[in-house]
This record gives C-alpha cells, sequence and structure tokens, in this order.
C-alpha cells in the first residue's frame, strides 16, 4: 500500500528510556525509511507491560513465510496488521519496536474488519491477549490442573489472576491468593480466588501457613511473582506425594533457587514454563477464537487507559499495584 511517505524520514512522538530508573522523556524521533525486508507500522497504541522475546513465525495464504524475531506481541500484531492490510511480503521480516512507528492509520484499522472485531482497540486487546494466556496455559498445559484440585497462586498482579481464571475454568474447588498487598483481593475475587492470604498477617513461614490451611498442602502451587524465596515456598507448600510448584514469575538474573532434596523426594514435583506452554502458530488463533467467543476475559485487566504522553505516571501506577494494565493511545 503506497503512503505519502513512502521512502522517506518521518517524525514521531516516542518515549525515550535514556536510563535506568530514570523517567521516560517524550520526545520527536526521526525515523528512517524501511530498508529491504523492513516495513514500518503506526501503531496507534501500546500496552504497558513486560515485553519478551519469542519468535512469531506464521504463513500468509499464499504461502509467504512471515518470520519476526523477538518481541512476540508486536510482531503478533505486526503479522496480524500486515494481513489486514494485504501486504504482500516476500522476505523475513525484521521487527524492532521502531517499525512499529508508522503506517496503518486509524481509519485503515476501522474499515477493515480486524478477526471479526470492529474497532480498532481490539488491537490492544490481542497485545493483552499474550498476558492472559501465559496464565491460562500455566494451568491447563504444564499443571494440567484436575477438576476439585485445591491450587495456590503466588502474586496477584495480571499473571497470577490469568492463572486464577485458569484455575476456575479447569474446575478447581480452591484456589488461594497469595499477596503481600492487600488491596489486589478485591479484584481477584471476579477472577476466581477463593481465599486470601496475606504472608505479612503471619508470623509462620508462608508455605507453613498453607500447609496448616489445606490440612497437608495444595495440589498445585503457581509462583507469579518473580521472587526466588517464594518459589521455594511454593514449591514446600505443596502436598506431598503428588503436589505440583510451577514457576511463572520471573527472577532477577544471575539468582538461584534452592530447598532441601526432601522436598523432591517425597514426591513433590518443580516445574517452571514459558508462554503457557502453548505451540503459538495453531494455538494462539484458538485462543483468539476463544476470547471472541466470551469464554476468556481480557478486557477485565485494562484497569487504566492514558495518552503517551502520561506514561511516567503509568508507570509509577503499575509499580504502586494501582493498575493491572494500562493501555496508551497516541493520540491526546
Ligand atoms: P505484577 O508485578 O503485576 O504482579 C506481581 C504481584 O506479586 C503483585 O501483586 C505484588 O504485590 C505481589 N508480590 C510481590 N512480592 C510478593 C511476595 N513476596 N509475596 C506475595 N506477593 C508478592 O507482575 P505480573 O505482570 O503479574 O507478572 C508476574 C511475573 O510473571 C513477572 O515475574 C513476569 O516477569 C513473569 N512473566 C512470566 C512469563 C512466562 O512466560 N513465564 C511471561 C510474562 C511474564
Ligand atoms: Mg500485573
Amino acid at each position: 500500500m503506497a503512503s505519502s511517505t513512502q521512502g522517506q524520514v518521518i517524525t514521531c512522538k516516542a518515549a525515550v528510556a535514556y536510563e535506568p530508573n530514570k523517567p521516560m522523556v517524550i520526545e520527536d524521533v526521526q525515523v528512517a525509511p524501511p530498508q529491504a525486508g523492513e516495513v514500518r507500522i503506526k501503531i496507534l497504541f501500546t500496552a504497558l507491560c513486560h515485553t519478551d522475546h519469542y519468535t512469531w513465525s506464521g504463513k500468509k495464504p499464499d504461502g509467504t513465510e512471515l518470520l519476526i524475531p523477538r518481541v512476540s506481541f508486536l510482531a503478533f500484531l505486526a503479522m496480524k496488521l500486515l494481513e489486514l492490510l494485504k501486504v504482500s511480503v516476500k522476505e523475513s521480516l525484521k521487527c524492532s519496536l521502531v517499525i512499529m512507528s508508522f503506517l496503518v492509520t486509524k481509519r485503515n484499522a476501522e474499515n477493515a474488519s480486524f478477526a471479526r472485531a470492529e474497532r480498532p482497540t481490539s488491537v490492544v486487546k490481542f497485545v493483552l491477549l499474550q498476558y492472559n494466556y501465559i496464565g491460562l496455559g500455566a494451568v491447563w498445559n504444564t499443571a494440567k490442573v484436575e477438576a476439585g484440585s485445591i491450587v495456590a497462586v503466588f502474586g496477584l498482579g495480571t499473571v497470577g489472576l490469568a492463572v486464577a481464571e485458569g484455575a476456575k475454568s479447569a474446575g478447581a474447588s480452591r484456589i488461594i491468593g497469595i499477596d503481600i498487598d492487600s488491596k489486589k483481593f478485591d479484584v481477584a475475587k471476579n477472577f476466581g480466588v477463593t481465599e486470601f492470604v496475606n504472608p505479612k498477617d503471619h508470623d509462620k513461614p508462608i508455605q507453613q501457613v498453607i500447609v496448616d490451611l489445606t490440612d497437608g498442602g495444595v495440589d498445585y502451587s503457581f509462583e507469579c511473582i518473580g521472587n526466588v524465596s517464594v518459589m521455594r515456598a511454593a514449591l514446600e507448600c505443596c502436598h506431598k506425594g503428588w503436589g505440583t510448584s510451577v514457576i511463572v514469575g520471573v527472577a532477577a538474573s544471575g539468582q538461584e533457587i534452592s530447598t532441601r532434596p526432601f522436598q523432591l523426594v517425597t514426591g513433590r514435583v518443580w516445574k517452571g514454563t514459558a508462554f503457557g506452554g502453548f505451540k503459538s502458530r495453531t494455538q494462539v488463533p484458538w485462543l483468539v477464537e476463544k476470547y471472541m467467543n466470551k469464554e476468556i476475559k481480557v478486557d477485565e485487566y485494562i484497569t487504566h487507559t492514558m495518552t503517551l504522553a502520561e506514561i511516567n505516571k503509568a508507570f509509577d501506577l503499575l509499580h504502586e499495584g494501582g493498575c493491572l494494565r494500562c493501555v496508551l493511545t497516541a493520540h491526546e
């Protein structure tokens, strides 16, 4: 699709991080025209959440292979947008945050039916869907929680809430939510959490509190924080003989987990999950379908909408725990 800025350097608004732990600066940046094998895409909004680094690959109906390395949710989005615009892509695409800054206008997105969704805001929901299916997949694919199970979820951020949602859909009889921030408990009820424990309310180690509460331990536990001592607690609150603990949270680099081997030799299982164990090429469309049929939540995770200029305020809210996911729009 030709556009008036084809082949030209364009000026875009960007939130630039010059230094770690410093506010971002909203600036105009110059973006060079795409080189061979690259495209420019205008993005109207983005979702503030962790980025991760998987490769998205897919095929267009004419058999053209699309390979977009890194930043999977944006890559998934890029692929969907290219499909919608019927852009023919012959080579593999280099996808970076920069290429996400141009091409699709709001009107284009409005005119096309984007995977059967009517409005451009649907695009951002596909971005958010990825965060839900990590949690859903941890339950459905990695742990394979059965009906009647007792489940403990450590950390009730977006990932932990999605684990609770998955556990509820799997028919868990008790879903115990554990968080040091009690204001998470109200919202967590809507995602299936049936009981709440704040470790700060107890003198005993949290694993002991959960074992006592469940008469011997839980069938499944999920660590959704990224804290290695909580990972240990999550394993140790599992029932001996069969209890399974899944590490979903990503610990800081260089950190190590530990426990006594006795914990494992007595039959507990320690596992981890990436991407919720879904096969993205075949199963992401299936998940999108489930969302469209209102079988899984997405909108419920969006607690705030702000403009790009408010990005630092949005980060503060995320850090304070006052926000699950914030959608940033490009326009005022
Ligand atoms: P978040 O920051 O929104 O939620 C974390 C929650 O844990 C918060 O509610 C916080 O109050 C709570 N918490 C912090 N310390 C605690 C403690 N000691 N005990 C109990 N609760 C505590 O994070 P999120 O977006 O939900 O992500 C959770 C984790 O999942 C992160 O580590 C993220 O990197 C990871 N993640 C994993 C994958 C994967 O594929 N495995 C993918 C994406 C994200
Ligand atoms: Mg969160």
